[in-house]
């Protein structure tokens, strides 16, 4: 269905400390004078650059994954980023050959989704259901905690022997009120079954893995209304992506650089978040680019989180670990 994504040099450089490098322009195009009582609806608007984030500094998660967490970095994220709780970001980094198991050991979830991307490298991982997989170059595991479950996540251990560069993501997607404590799910999406749009005139390609672009479904069954897009642009191309303005929109530049909506520098490694206006936003890549796009309907529900556990109340998180410390979530060697 699809080619192997080429494989381009990635800047690893990242920026020590995270601040705010700078407010998109709030300036729409300019055209000719509208009577107030009269605004011209035939035309998409874009959405205005709330703002473009530098990268937070990288921390650890476990010994396996060095990573950039960018939720972190943004005022209010839980509302603003919705359904997306967390992104942690692992940048391009190369790891020595080992035999030891590099990764994070058993951990809870319960509450939302967690979905890990990968690029280059290989992870493995098991969890309390018997269920366990390996997420290769191109592949999205979407993981449905839900109810609980227990879950370790480590380099694969053939890759791991060699050694070699690992390039991934980990999002966590939260769940409405009426799907936190349904049964645990998989969802192993191989590179393989995503959905495939070529931009024109040579822009780039967009690979779908959940919603939809120009008519193209992605393959992942998602709670509430989510799009999430890995998009590769050639240098100069533009990829328009349209966007209701109560959803929310936001992208991380993974490598080149782009301008967004005409006029706005987004570098290697910044998080660009939108306005809740508008109906479209435009990347042109100023060098080839590599970025992966988030939107989705927030839910608009409280957000209680404590740990691995995100539910709406503090009863409910009590609850959860009240369940995890009696064994409800089940038995994981590590
Ligand atoms: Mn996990």
């Amino acid at each position: 269905m699809k080619k192997t994504l080429s494989r381009r040099q990635l800047l690893t450089a990242v920026p020590p400390a995270a601040f705010l490098i700078g407010v998109g322009s709030q300036a729409m195009p300019k055209g000719p004078m509208q009577p107030a009582n009269a605004p011209d609806n035939s035309k998409p608007k874009l959405r205005p650059i709330d703002a473009v984030f530098a990268p937070p500094s990288v921390h650890w998660v476990g010994d396996g994954f060095r990573v950039a967490g960018y939720m972190n970095v943004i005022p209010d994220a839980a509302k603003r980023l919705s359904p997306f709780l967390l992104l942690d970001y692992h940048a391009p980094y190369t790891y020595e050959p080992t035999t030891r198991a590099r990764g994070v050991g058993v951990h809870p979830h319960r509450g939302f989704e967690t979905v890990t991307l990968a690029w280059q490298g290989s992870v493995a991982h098991h969890d309390s259901t018997g269920a366990g997989g390996i997420i290769g170059p191109g592949d999205v595991q979407w993981m449905t905690a839900a109810s609980g479950i227990l879950h370790k996540e480590y380099h694969e251990s053939a890759w791991a022997k060699q050694g070699g560069t690992m390039h991934m993501a980990q999002l966590w997607v939260n769940l409405p009120r009426s799907d936190k404590m349904r049964k645990p799910g998989y969802q192993p999406l191989t590179a393989a079954e995503m959905g495939l749009v070529t931009l024109d005139e040579g822009a780039g390609r967009v690979r779908i893995i959940a919603g939809e672009y120009a008519g193209v479904k992605g393959p992942a069954r998602t709670a509430t209304k989510i799009t999430l897009l890995d998009v590769e642009l050639s240098a100069g191309g533009t990829i328009r992506i349209p966007s209701p303005a109560r959803e929310n929109l936001s992208v991380l530049v993974m490598a080149g650089a782009v301008t967004v909506n005409g006029d706005t520098h987004a570098p290697t490694n910044s998080f660009v978040l939108f306005k809740n206006e508008g109906d479209v936003a435009t990347l042109t890549a100023s060098t080839d680019a590599h970025v992966l796009v988030l939107g989705g309907e927030p839910i608009d529900e409280p957000v209680v989180q404590y740990g691995p556990f995100v539910m709406n109340t503090r009863q409910e998180i009590a609850q959860a670990y009240q369940d995890f410390q009696s064994g409800k979530f089940g038995f994981l060697a590590d």
